[in-house]
């Protein structure tokens, strides 16, 4: 008896598995699981673990049938091979294998993995005694201050603004305040001011953010951190986004509807100024 693992339909001892760090679930969350447990050899409800699994798959928009899979027959074979009886089987199937940008090509292969270990089992005063809970409020996933790996909903955001031919989406709260985009902060210019939603748990705290904001101020721009509605940001003179890997680019358009001329302004134009040149542009 030993704990084992399927990557891909191969069956390894649990110790020899490995996945490429740029797989997908590993640098952004961006795949399915289920948990799946065998009792003297039998899966339980595994056609129901398979329905759900299907469905979290089409979800994500994961293009895959797990039932040319033969997830079944595997899941099965797994079971008899690590010779425990009771059964965790952990089933896991990412996009796959990219170079780490949050939009993917529609080519990547998913990664399955799966592993097969024993049933935990269930302290015995548990169940005699009962647990102890306390209630929280529900703040999943409200920490997006937290530069979390988990960028699963920012992956979906991303590639569905892709596939409408946009280059990224603006997020906004069901009040229409403008928060960040899927992978970058976002600035208005109004009146020569230059605006920015608030840094409260609801962005990340970029820190091109921050270096935009410093260099504001040193140039005697005036600078508001605060709540951007939808409508001011459509009727901003600019608007431009910030990230460590684009610095700032302007934004022309939102929603089809032209941000002021539909040209970059000139305040996201001085900002690019106070950015070191990159080689390339420096030697062109
Ligand atoms: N907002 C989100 C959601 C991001 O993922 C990022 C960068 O990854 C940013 C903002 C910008 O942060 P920074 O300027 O530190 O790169």
């Amino acid at each position: 008896m030993s704990d084992i693992a399927c990557i891909n339909g191969n069956f390894v001892p649990l110790a020899e598995a490995l996945v490429p760090i740029e797989d997908r679930g590993y640098q952004f969350a961006d795949g399915v699981y289920e948990v799946i447990v065998a009792h003297g050899g039998a899966p339980f409800l595994l056609d129901e673990h398979l329905d759900r699994l299907q469905r979290s798959a089409d979800g994500i928009r994961l293009d895959l049938d797990c039932t040319t899979l033969g997830l079944g027959a595997l899941i099965r074979r797994g079971i008899e091979e690590c010779g425990y009886g009771d059964v965790m089987v952990y089933l896991q199937i990412t996009r796959g294998v990219a170079s780490r940008e949050h939009a993917y090509a529609g080519s990547i292969t998913p990664n399955l993995v799966m592993t097969f270990k024993r049933k935990p089992t269930i302290d015995a005063a548990l169940r005699s005694d009962g647990i102890k809970l306390e209630t929280v409020a529900d703040t999943r996933w409200a920490h997006c201050n937290i530069k979390s790996i988990a960028l699963l909903a920012n992956v979906m955001i991303k590639n569905a603004a892709k596939q409408r031919g946009y280059f990224d989406a603006i997020i906004v709260t069901p009040d229409d305040e403008v928060l960040e985009t899927s992978c970058a902060n976002v600035f208005i210019v109004r009146d020569g001011r230059l605006i920015t939603p608030a840094a409260d748990t609801r962005i990340l705290h970029g820190i091109t953010r921050g270096f935009i904001l410093n260099n504001a101020r040193a140039l005697q721009i005036s600078v508001e951190e605060r709540s951007v509605g939808r409508s001011e940001l459509m009727a901003a003179d600019e608007v431009f986004m910030t990230s460590s890997s684009i610095d700032i680019l302007p934004v022309c358009s939102v929603d089809g509807q032209p941000i002021r001329s539909g040209k970059p302004g000139p305040i996201a134009a001085r900002m690019l100024e106070s950015f070191p040149k990159s080689a390339a542009a420096a030697n062109a």
